[in-house]
């Protein structure tokens, strides 16, 4: 297998004879993770597709097999043999919503691309909604929820908070109730394929990049069928990932915090220096030098764990791993690249 090289950084593997016509390019890209979707691909393409003809544009859609353990990418190829404009990307294993999603903008070759979840959360009707925009000159349409659904009260509290604490630690700002589901141009995600980090927080990339923006409204509905990949657990590391990807406050922080301490505890040796030379040595003080001592004690553990995590981070990018190994890409028939690297 070769590698996709960015510079000198490679950010995916594929097999060494995936080259990539460009005269087939077609107007729209679709890219859709899928981990686990068996049920839902028949369902998915049965309104995808539909959808996709009425818009009279040429397209491509693109499946990556997030590594799923179920017929997903039986189905797939079964769905293949008939569609001369499914591309199926499978990956050497499960790497996660972010990097699946990394691995279908890296090989599409759409004008406008959209990203979409396989469980029909996004309604494909809504494409051609977002591809009046891009005609209008926009560069990124995204796609706003009309509401939050299938989440109870303490998920909508948790992303209040998020959101709320991201604003105010990084730079970018994140458009609230947006996901995954857009339209990007393809300079945008020439962009995006070009930005190498291995944390791949996708919501913050988006908006990171920029571009001329514009957004629709949808209604999210439930999952057409299976259950959700997130827990809650999975999110809140999502949570901390996204912060610590695009903000360097919590490192930056204690710097602040130890200057405040360093103070206090000056002003109190002054304080007990005075006393001590005036009133002499009193002996009590065992409270205070605890409290002192797991206190400040507290906050070395906290601020080493925090730097371990972005040494961590560091050290996941100086590594240089690929961002994504793909086993083998499906071309649909004809254009089969005939490899089983
Ligand atoms: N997904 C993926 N890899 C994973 C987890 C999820 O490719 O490890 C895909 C999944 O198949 C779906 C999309 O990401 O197409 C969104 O997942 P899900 O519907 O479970 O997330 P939710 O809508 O609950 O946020
Ligand atoms: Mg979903």
């Amino acid at each position: 297998a070769g590698s996709a090289m960015l510079g000198n950084r490679s950010i995916g593997t594929v097999p060494m004879t995936a080259a990539v016509n460009q005269n087939s390019a077609p107007t729209l890209s679709v890219v859709i993770p899928c981990y686990n979707e068996g049920e839902n691909v028949p369902l998915l393409f049965a309104r995808l597709l539909p959808a996709l003809e009425g818009l009279g544009v040429s397209f491509e859609v693109i499946c990556i097999n997030d590594g799923s353990r179920d017929d997903t990418l039986d189905r797939l190829l079964d769905l293949q043999k008939g569609e001369s404009r499914l591309r199926v990307i499978d990956l050497s294993r499960n790497f996660g919503k972010e990097k699946a999603l990394s691995a279908g903008l890296f090989h599409s070759r759409g004008q406008a691309v959209v990203p979409m979840d396989a469980d029909l959360q996004h309604p494909p009707e809504a494409i051609a909604h977002m591809l009046a925009k891009w005609r209008d000159g926009y560069e990124v349409v995204f796609a706003r929820r009309d509401a939050r659904t299938g989440q109870g009260l303490s998920e909508k509290i948790f992303a209040k908070g998020f959101y709320w604490v991201f604003d105010h630690l990084s730079d970018v700002r994140l458009p609230r109730e947006v996901g995954d589901f857009r339209l990007m141009d393809r300079k945008v995600v020439d962009t995006i394929n070009q930005m190498p980090e291995r944390s791949r927080f996708m919501k913050g990339i988006f908006a990171w990049v920029g571009y001329r923006q514009a957004e629709i409204i949808y209604h999210q509905g439930e999952r057409a069928a299976g259950t959700t990949k997130f827990n809650s657990l999975k999110l809140l590391g999502f949570a901390f990932d996204g912060l610590t990807s695009f903000s360097n406050f919590p490192l930056r922080v204690w710097g602040w915090v130890g200057a405040m301490v360093s103070s206090l505890a000056f002003l109190y040796i002054v304080f007990r220096l005075i006393r001590t030379m005036i009133w002499g040595i009193d002996v009590p003080g065992y409270e205070s030098t605890l409290m002192s001592v797991l206190f400040l004690g507290g906050i070395q553990l906290l601020t080493l764990g925090i730097i371990g995590d972005y040494l961590g981070r560091v050290f996941d990018e100086v590594k240089g791993r690929p961002l994504f190994i793909v086993r083998q890409l499906y071309e649909p028939a004809g254009k089969d690249d005939g490899t089983t690297s």
